[in-house]
Parts: C-alpha cells; structure tokens; sequence
C-alpha cells in the first residue's frame, strides 16, 4: 500500500537506492558486487537457479560476480577450465589437498622446501588427521618415484620454482611419475605466474596461486586461486561451498585489477632481477648468487626450456661474504628504497631474510643442510628503475665494511 515517498524515514534508509531493475547499459569494468544475495523477476527462475538447470547467483558462498570474473581471468591466463579463488594461498592449497582425496589412510609426496605454511599444513594439520605425509627432494626424480612407489599417494605437490633457493621443477617429468603412480599433481606456481609457465600444459592438474603476490601485485590483498578441469573444479566447489573460504568480491576487484598488468609487470620484474643478479654476482660482499636466468644455475637449462623465452622470474636470492645476522640485520637497516618485509612479487623492491622469518623454525644446522646459510637473504625485485634499486643495494652493502 505505501508508495516509497510515504514510507517512514525508518525504513527508507533501509530500502532506498536499491537496484530497481537490471541495467540496459554495459560497464566497461567489471563493478564490485557486495551483495550477499539476489532476486529474480519471478521465483520459479530462482528455482531453476538454485537446481542449477539456469546460471544466475543466490548466496556470495556460491558465487560472486565479480570473483567470477577474477577466477575466468586466471583460467583463461593458465589455459585452465576452470578456476575457483579463496581467501588466501593457504586455503587455496588445503582445499586442494582435500578435494584430491588427502584423508585419513591416504598419503601425500610433496616437495621438501615448500613454503613454510604449506610445510607446517601437512607436517601437522594433516599429520595429526592420519595423512601420511612424505618429504622429498623434487629435483631427484628417483626419490620421487621411490616414494610414489612405496605410499601410492593421492597427490604429488611441488612448486614450480621453488623458495628461497628457486629451485626450478620438472614439471613434465614430474606429472609423468604422478600420472604413473595415480596420483593427482599439483603446482604451486605462485613464484612462475603464468607469463613464464603453464604447468596444465605440461600435465599437471591442479595450479595453485597466492594471489597475494604476483597475480594482484601491489601488497593489497590476500587472496588465492586453484585452476583445474571442471571435474575438479565441481569436488572444490562443494568443499568451498561447505567450508566458506571465499575470496571476498572487493578484494578479487583488486585482484583482478592486478592482473591487466600482470604481462608488463612480470617483464619489468623479470628484466630487473636479471639486472640485480649479474650485477650482485660482481658484487665483492656477494659470494653466491642463485638465479635462474643465470648460465651457472642448476637447473638453468631446464628453465630456458619450460619458460617463456628469456622470462625467469624477478626473485633472486644471494649470500653476503662472512654475514650472519648481525651483519645482515644491518644491511637491511642500510636499505632507503628496497623493504624489508615478508611478501614478495609486490610492485616495489622487497627484501626477507629467510634465516629469522620463513626458515626460522629450522635450526642453523637444518638449514645449512638444505642450503640456507646464515647470510642468505632473498630480494623480490619491484619495477622500480633498475638503477635506483642497485644503488640501494650498494650503499646498504657498503654500510657492511
Ligand atoms: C605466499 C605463498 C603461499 C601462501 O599464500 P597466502 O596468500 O599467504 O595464504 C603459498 N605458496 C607460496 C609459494 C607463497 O609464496
């Protein structure tokens, strides 16, 4: 009966400026879609909706336009079917070990120098909920198929280059054993992005990203994405749907965002540690320096061959002469331009110590034997002038002597 001009104050401020119809109008952008809910013009469509027989959203645990449009994105980036986002990298990757079938009785192979959360997330969430979890090294192909061979795992999990000794995997050898063993392999390809390598291409079936890092690039999300099949896609659906670790719609907008610089950011980020690195290699304070781009790195060839032609990435990790953290907690306190702090792929220069931050559980002796030594430090190299971040790094590393 009342018109919305008679209704009370009350109830205006509740009601007014709501969408009164779709729009005939297109945005050139995708909008934030806040809403938590949505109707249809009669309530049979929202029936046929909810049966799933019409496309359309009910509830944001279901679905959001705009996180739709983030995780079509990153499909289409990794030649993936489909792409569903969550909150973080973390959940990302726990979802992902559940929807391939990690429960009690089953065991997962993963790669020794996962990142340190993932590390913890099946040495003891799964540990403790009777996932039998195995360590290997995942450049030692022979190790890796010893251990498929003895626990026949439901997944096989490595990242594609690895933290902070960036480690490159072979992923097609990799996929081959998984294939061999049954097992699912997932890719952790947070450090390669797409614009190096497309590990579905190479027989992996399941990509993981944090998109906090390089896929949003600008230190202003936490968000993570899983690209697979659609018959994947549909076992993490019901598990994102029952346990809600959604990726928020404002933070996907950003996210997405993001990404329509991903190509020109990683060719910047990518030309730039290149630069850092065969400048740090002539460095007299500098004793190592590991990159892929660099003709003396390990797996330098096998990089030339997975990625995309002359793109390896824009981290690149060295160790300072005679350092330990005295003298490393100094040169970081040298730096005017690059920062010290725990994320990287970021816009800006970012430096971490992997020593006190994300090998800091480890002790001195753990470290050393898997190649982290005290004076190792890691930079993600930002898209700055390349010139003014190695005149950062040497007036921090003359502060040294
Ligand atoms: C940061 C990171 C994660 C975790 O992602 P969050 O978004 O912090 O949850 C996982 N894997 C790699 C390689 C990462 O760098």
């Amino acid at each position: 009966m009342s018109s919305a001009e008679s209704r009370r104050l009350d109830t205006q401020a509740v009601h007014a400026g709501r969408p009164r119809s779709a729009p005939d109008f297109t945005p050139t952008v995708t909008p934030i879609h806040p809403s938590a809910t949505y109707r249809y013009a009669s309530l049979e469509e929202l029936d046929q909706v909810f049966a799933g027989t019409r496309e359309g959203y009910v509830y944001a645990r279901y679905g959001n336009p705009t996180v739709a449009a983030f995780e079509d994105a990153v499909a289409t980036l990794e030649g993936g079917e489909s792409a569903l986002a969550f909150a973080s990298g973390m959940a990302a990757i726990h979802a992902s070990l559940l929807a391939v079938g990690a429960r009690s009785a089953s065991a997962v192979v993963a790669a020794q120098d996962v990142y340190g959360a993932t590390h913890t997330l099946l040495s003891q969430l799964m540990t403790s909920q009777g996932v039998t979890v195995r360590f290997v090294d995942a450049g030692d192909l022979n190790a890796v198929g010893a251990a498929c061979d003895e626990l026949r795992p439901v997944a096989l999990l490595v990242e594609s280059i690895s933290n902070p000794l960036l480690k490159v995997a072979d992923l097609p050898a990799l996929a081959d054993i998984a294939r061999e063993h049954g097992a699912r392999f997932l890719v952790d390809s947070t450090f390669a992005t797409p614009h190096l390598v497309r590990p579905l291409e190479l027989g992996a079936d399941i990509v993981i990203h944090s998109a906090t890092k390089y896929l949003a690039g600008h230190g202003d999300v936490l968000g993570g994405v899983v690209v697979t099949s659609e018959a994947l896609h549909a076992e993490l659906f019901e598990l994102l749907k029952m346990t809600g670790g959604n990726l928020a719609p404002q933070e996907a907008w950003l996210a997405l965002r993001g990404m329509r610089t991903l190509a020109l950011r990683m060719q910047r980020h990518c030309h730039n540690a290149l630069s850092v690195a065969e400048w740090l290699q002539d460095h007299p304070r500098v004793t190592r320096v590991i990159y892929p781009g660099l003709s003396d790195h390990p797996q330098h060839l096998l990089a030339k061959e997975l990625f995309e032609e002359g793109a390896f990435g824009g981290i690149v990790s060295f160790e300072i002469a005679d350092a330990g953290q005295q003298e490393v907690f100094r040169f970081f306190e040298a730096l005017a331009l690059c920062l010290p702090a725990t994320t990287l792929g970021d816009v800006h220069s970012l430096l971490l110590y992997p020593a006190h931050s994300s090998h800091r559980s480890l002790t001195r002796e753990e470290r050393a034997r898997i190649g982290i030594s005290e004076g190792l430090v890691r930079i993600s190299v930002g898209i700055e002038a390349v010139e003014d971040v190695l005149a950062d790094l040497e007036q921090a590393l003359a502060a040294l002597t």
